[in-house]
């Protein structure tokens, strides 16, 4: 059983923020910022890509308000969402999470960087809409 199927059925400890039939958001142990949380749904999935369109959406629906709780409560001034999928994009644990990392200041220890493109963007979309 995977570490956060574990912490679903209580047999590994977390710091719970909220609970429900279906969710459970817990506070990362790592909190790379103040109030780093994780919404991961109860039922077992690899990653966000595997989840169905219904589950998928009462966790991003539950992600927004918890954000704005988050950011509210703790006095941040916006907050980054990500999705890690699969470990070449920096997945560890293969249960689907999506992390909320409230933002105080443009030098808050997370860095995300986007570089200058170097690709043909006609090329990139005639592959996307392949079918
Ligand atoms: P990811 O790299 O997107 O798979 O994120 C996994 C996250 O889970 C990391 O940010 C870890 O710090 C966090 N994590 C791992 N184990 C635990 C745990 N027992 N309780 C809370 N967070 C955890
Ligand atoms: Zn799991």
């Amino acid at each position: 059983m995977c570490i956060f199927c574990q912490i679903v059925e209580g047999s590994i400890p977390s710091e719970k923020v909220y609970e429900d039939d279906n969710l459970l958001a817990i506070l990362d142990i790592a909190q790379t910022t103040k109030g780093h949380t994780l919404v991961l749904p109860k039922k077992h999935s690899n990653n966000f890509l595997e989840m169905d369109e219904k589950e998928y959406m009462n966790l991003m629906n539950k992600v927004q308000v918890l954000s704005k709780r988050i950011i509210k409560n703790l006095n941040a001034k916006g907050c980054n969402i990500l999705i890690n999928t699969n470990k070449e994009a920096g997945q560890t644990v293969m249960h689907s999470h999506v992390h909320i990392i409230p933002r105080y200041d443009e030098n808050d220890s997370i860095n995300i960087s986007f570089k200058e493109n170097k690709y043909d963007l006609n090329e990139i979309l005639e592959k996307i809409n392949e079918d």
